[in-house]
């Protein structure tokens, strides 16, 4: 019984390039007191239902769920998960059956994240927070296996091989050469492993979960396993999660609000949204130059808004 595919050794199929993403130059002089250029890498607008830097990780696991004979793709995640959402999405588009493994019972997370993936077509399996927190062991994913059949397992938040493959496609070594810093969310650091190992301008990705370094370290960590080489310079800061995944306080929600008003750019305050804050930060306290020209990943995910009402 083979749980844990290992297909980065097969070829892809041909694949239509991913769409050129737009970017926007956003003017609000309160954030940076007109010391330096700000423009936002529009992967929220890459797709209506696909969005984010979650279309760039989940298109090669779809495509090695094929080549290895899979019809089904199953994956894990939140209650509010963009993950899950998008991988609804991308199996209802691309013919796949799509099996979405949710932390929570039932009764209690049935949020209208979930009510759209299960509209796309997505099987919802719900385990209680404890069996939850087994998701990477072997015996889990066995019993995974017996219950919902042969199936090709993403990691959650698309965090393999192939995510990080897609996430090399974000943004072009050309397009990048023209900011002096890209600065983005850091989740499972998929995508952060993605741009560093495809461009070669500066990279400063901002943690949105609690912890010292921990990420930092994973992101050396995912280097050497997937034998990749970081081109570009990169730190992960890890100061800026406002007391944990998904916390949201008032100065939060407020900062946004005036952000989307001053630039028309949709934010949500689970990530994007904290790299803003952390950026308006690090301006203030002199990081960038005078005229450095800073280009944010905007990674989508506007869907989780509505848990935030
Ligand atoms: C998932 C997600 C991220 C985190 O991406 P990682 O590759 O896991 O670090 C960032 N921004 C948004 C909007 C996301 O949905």
């Amino acid at each position: 019984m083979q749980i844990q595919n290992d297909t980065s050794h097969l070829p892809y199929p041909d694949l239509a390039p991913f769409p050129r993403l737009p970017v926007h130059a956003v003017h609000v002089p309160w954030l940076d007191l007109g010391r330096v250029h700000i423009c936002v890498l529009r992967a929220d607008l890459c797709d209506p239902l696909l969005s984010g830097n979650k279309y760039f990780k989940l298109r090669y696991n779809l495509a090695a769920a094929r080549l290895s004979g899979h019809d089904t793709l199953l994956s894990f995640g939140g209650a509010w998960s963009n993950h899950l959402h998008a991988l609804a999405a991308a199996g209802q588009r691309y013919g796949m059956r799509t099996i979405g493994v949710v932390r929570g019972e039932a009764g209690s997370v049935r949020t209208e994240c979930l009510r759209d993936a299960e509209a796309l077509g997505m099987h919802l399996h719900f385990v209680s927070r404890s069996t939850y927190r087994e998701r990477h062991s072997a015996e889990f994913l066995a019993r995974l296996h017996d219950q919902l059949g042969p199936c090709f397992m993403v990691p959650e938040g698309g965090a393999n091989f192939h995510g990080i493959r897609g996430c090399q496609e974000l943004l072009s070594p050309e397009l990048a050469a023209q900011y002096s810093h890209v600065l983005l969310a850091c989740g499972t650091g998929t995508t952060m492993l993605g741009l560093i190992s495809s461009i070669r301008t500066p990279v400063i990705g901002i943690q949105v979960l609690k912890g010292t370094g921990y990420l930092a370290r994973e992101i050396s960590a995912g280097l050497l396993r997937h034998e990749l080489r970081a081109l570009a310079d990169w730190q992960v800061l890890d100061q800026f999660h406002r007391g944990g995944y998904a916390r949201v306080d008032a100065e939060l929600l407020d900062f946004l609000v005036r952000l989307e008003r001053d630039t028309g750019v949709a934010l949500e305050p689970v990530y994007t949204g904290k790299v803003f804050m952390a950026l308006q930060a690090l301006i203030a306290a002199g990081q960038f130059a005078q005229g450095s020209r800073i280009l944010v990943v905007h990674g989508g995910g506007l869907q989780g808004r509505r848990g935030f009402k």
